[in-house]
């Protein structure tokens, strides 16, 4: 057996890669179910009306995962060849497949994202299409919240008002994909209506810090959502006795969102040691969620990547000398301490 064999294995790739805890297992297991199709689900039912309540909407649908309520959401506000403004690192225009466009005829028009998660205003509002034969039409402005490609930052409720107040001056819809909005929330210490009260729809995740192994929820106003019904089964996401997934989701909300501050700690203190590690540099003032990113100044990338991972350290590759961390309900302080070490020894005497 070689040490890669018996080293415990510290995954830093993503906090998708979370185990949900027994106490989920066990609520899946007793959960009353129904034919969510039917709408007779009444796990999915309990779910749907916490998540709307949390996000401060009137109503909420349970999807497979953050790429299908954020395709849902824009097929719900878009037409086929509407105009979407999106930021050019947003999940949505970089990790979806397209789907917004495969799909839907929707085409994307991507606005330069700050690296604090924003689109400039100015930017915005220049994107917005004016009444012209040749133009697509502007229908819907997606953010994000916590930006992913962007640290992690999370957007504060200012700035969402500011877009939002923007869009309905314009006639337009607002979209946020809120994939770790409990991240955000947590961050900033304000409850996650803050910072969903003022755009149409939004979309977060189950099954990234919170643990659950799948599902994502979309919350709107009644009739947004009785639409958003309407294309998640066009897309083939209606699902049956779904309530055994909604079982993790709600445990999920009860008990893993106050430990997300565990993780922002413990990525904090990652960035922290990288910066101390000759031969890597990142920005640990830029660290506000469970999000790092880090660059190897000098050095064989490829030989960086395959002694860290050597070492037991799982993580992302995001460009030719930039690496990404995302620390998780499954990663401990020793973790943290380990994942430093392995760090430090790949980066030394690197050529
Ligand atoms: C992970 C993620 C998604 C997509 O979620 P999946 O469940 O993996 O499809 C969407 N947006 C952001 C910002 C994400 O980080």
């Amino acid at each position: 057996m070689s040490a890669e064999d018996i080293v415990r294995i510290v995954d830093l790739r993503s906090d998708t890669v979370t185990l949900p805890p027994p106490a989920m297992r066990e609520a899946a297991l007793r959960a009353p179910l129904g034919d969510d199709v039917y709408g007779e689900d009444p796990t999915v039912r309990t779910l749907e009306e916490q998540a709307a309540e949390i996000t401060g909407k009137e109503a909420a649908l349970l999807v497979t995962s953050g790429t299908m309520g954020n395709l849902v959401a824009v097929l719900t506000h878009c037409g086929r060849g509407d105009e979407v403004i999106l930021g050019d690192q947003s999940h949505t225009f970089l990790y979806e497949v397209g789907g917004i466009s495969a799909l839907g005829g929707v085409h994307p028009h991507p606005v330069h994202n700050e690296p604090d998660g924003t689109m400039p205003l100015r930017e915005i509002e220049a994107a917005i299409r004016p009444e012209n034969v040749h133009f697509p039409r502007t229908r819907l402005i997606c953010l994000e919240n916590t930006h992913n490609r962007c640290w992690g930052a999370p957007l504060k409720p200012e700035y969402t008002c500011a877009v939002a107040k923007l869009a309905r001056a314009r006639g337009l819809a607002v979209h946020l994909d809120g994939a770790r909005i409990f991240n955000a929330a947590i961050a900033l210490g304000v409850e996650v209506r803050e910072l969903t009260c003022d755009v149409d729809s939004v979309t977060f995740c189950l099954s990234k810090g919170l643990a659950a192994p799948v599902g994502s929820v979309i919350c709107g106003e009644r009739e947004f959502v009785a639409e958003a019904r309407r294309i998640r089964k066009m897309v083939g996401g209606g699902m049956r006795q779904a309530g055994i997934i909604a079982a993790y989701g709600i445990v999920a909300l009860q008990t893993m969102v106050e430990r997300l501050a565990g993780d922002h700690e413990n990525a904090k203190l990652l960035a922290r040691g990288i910066a101390n590690i000759d031969g890597l540099s990142t920005e640990p003032e830029r660290v506000q969620t469970n999000i790092v990113y880090f660059e190897l100044e000098r050095g064989d990338p490829e030989e960086f990547y395959r002694r860290v991972r050597a070492g037991g350290i799982l993580f992302h590759r995001m460009g030719e000398r930039k690496f990404r961390l995302v620390t998780h309900y499954g990663i401990t302080r020793p973790d943290i301490d380990r994942a430093l070490a392995v760090l430090a020894d790949a980066a030394k005497g690197l050529v």
